[in-house]
């Protein structure tokens, strides 16, 4: 058939992995076709994900601040939640930052082409085209012919069997969308993304119930991490129902009936104005026609790939939510950053020894590398070193006293293996624990790096003292 469009490098979704590897491959010379069939680049973590969660999860935090303003004297009256403007101002923060990258394709010279795509074989893409343009309407069906294509297409919330097409029946990004302020609300699955959600809306005033089918909320994260975020929100949060499932939701006039499973859980069904489905994304990959090119799907819909991020199909790569877990955008940055440095010739491989996840809530959750459970499930000897934020002068002052860090060190090589934060900007925070697990860092080195003081920072390198064995009484 006819082809309408040629390039050298095709990237397949326009969100963090995908335009990441379309602008470094641009950087280092080859001539790259971005297709995105959403008429703004960012894909998930920009639009619906990321940055629109935490627009709002900054403002919850401003509504939970007066708590600690009025234990010490200055006190605010009730908020008022103006919905239509909270919508706006996170509608301004999402276009800032998706107005930025269509500027940095086009200095570039990276084309975009907001189509769906579909390959049709090993070198070929159909695009429907999304948009209005007159020349080509919307629907009209095209054919890419690229040397190499890296596949960045992502993932999409999974449903529940039983999940009503209802309003009120919401994934994450009906969540985002603030569609009412809910009184009582749920939310079917305690991972991260349905505790950062529930978050905002018990800011904003609801009565948030969480059901989570395993044993704890906040799964792969330390225990001890999570009592501390229990703690803090035992008053905020309705109940939180662990080891339950939720079995049927039905829609009725005065709200949505959920029942539930599980030891704890109530035996009548309860009713709540809004529901957040938040239990698990899926991979594109299954819609992608991997076949006519040849490429390997895994039996879990992800795409198997090499250290290069290369699929079975040497000049097909793949990146982000597509390649499985964990799902996270710093993750896909940085292999869109490999495969595209791969596709240009250059010597590139995931070779990363840590991962970050970090949940955004309040207290907010971090961790990098080995988590203490991953330790003891593979038998590897690890020291570990805790520094309590009662113990820290800025901790105290600022009022978040509740956290800790926590580090992590090898038994024999004596270096950091991985290490936690439970507290205020622990997101923030856990970046020196990052880059001192990839440098390879031993306690002794970072117990001897001046900290600013009085910071909360600082308890990164009082952790390390408390390895050393050495620990001074700073604050
Ligand atoms: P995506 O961002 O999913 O982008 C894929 C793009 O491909 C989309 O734009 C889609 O429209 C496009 N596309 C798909 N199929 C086709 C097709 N056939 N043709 C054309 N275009 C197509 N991660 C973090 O690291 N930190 C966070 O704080 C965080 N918060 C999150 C909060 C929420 C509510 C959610 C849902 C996710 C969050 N994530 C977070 C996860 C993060 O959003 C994803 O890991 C990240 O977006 C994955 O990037 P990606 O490039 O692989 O895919």
């Amino acid at each position: 058939g006819e082809v309408h469009h040629r390039c050298q490098l095709l990237v397949l979704g326009g969100g963090p992995g995908g335009y990441s590897a379309a602008f470094r491959a641009a950087d280092l010379g080859l001539d790259v076709l971005l297709v995105e069939r959403e008429a703004v680049l960012g894909g998930v973590c920009l639009n619906v994900g990321c940055i629109p969660s935490k627009a709002l999860l900054h403002l919850a935090a401003g509504i939970e601040a007066r708590t600690h303003l009025a234990q010490a004297g200055i006190v605010f009256e009730a908020p008022k939640i103006e919905l239509e403007r909270v919508r706006a101002h996170r509608d301004e923060v999402v276009g800032r930052l998706t107005k930025g990258l269509a500027g940095m394709a086009k200095a570039r010279g990276v084309r975009v082409l907001q189509a769906e795509g579909r390959l049709v074989g090993p070198h070929h893409l159909e695009v429907r085209r999304m948009e209005g343009d007159p020349a080509r309407p919307s629907g009209t069906v095209e054919i890419v012919e690229f040397e190499q294509a890296i596949l960045a297409a992502g993932s999409r919330p999974v449903r529940l069997p039983f999940q009503p097409d209802d309003p009120r029946v919401v994934d994450s990004t009906g969540a985002l969308a603030l569609p009412l302020l809910p009184r009582r609300m749920l939310v079917v699955g305690g991972g991260i993304i349905g505790l950062e959600m529930g978050t905002v809306y018990a800011a904003f005033g609801a009565t948030v119930d969480v059901v989570e089918a395993t044993a704890d909320l906040f799964p792969g994260a330390d225990r001890d991490l999570v009592r501390v975020w229990e703690k803090k929100n035992a008053g905020r949060f309705g109940a939180l129902y662990r080891n339950t499932r939720t079995t049927a939701l039905e829609a009725r006039d005065d709200g949505i009936w959920a029942r539930f499973e599980g030891e704890a859980a109530p035996k009548e069904a309860q009713r709540y104005d809004l529901v957040l489905v938040a239990v698990g994304r899926r991979s594109n990959g299954p819609l992608l026609g991997l076949e006519a090119a040849g490429v390997h799907l895994d039996e879990r819909g992800f795409i198997p790939v090499d250290p290069q991020r290369r699929t079975n199909v040497s000049h097909v790569f793949a990146i982000g939510d597509l390649t499985g877990n964990p799902m996270l955008a710093h993750k896909a940055v940085h292999e869109g950053h490999v495969a595209a440095e791969a596709a240009a010739g250059r010597k590139a491989a995931f070779d990363a020894l840590q991962i970050p996840s970090v949940a955004y809530t309040d207290p907010e959750i971090a961790w990098a590398g080995l988590t203490e459970t991953e330790a003891k499930a593979r038998g590897l000897k690890v020291e570990k070193a805790v520094f309590p934020w009662a113990a820290s002068g800025r901790a105290i002052a600022n009022g978040c006293e509740e956290g800790f860090t926590k580090l992590l060190f090898d038994a024999e090589t004596h270096r950091l293996v991985g290490g936690a934060i439970v507290g205020a900007g622990a997101g923030d925070l856990i970046g020196e624990i990052c880059l001192a697990i990839e440098m390879g860092a031993e306690a002794g080195d970072i117990a001897r790096t001046i900290h600013p003081h009085p910071t909360l920072i600082e308890t990164v390198g009082l952790a390390a003292e408390v390895a050393e064995g050495s620990c001074t009484d700073l604050p």
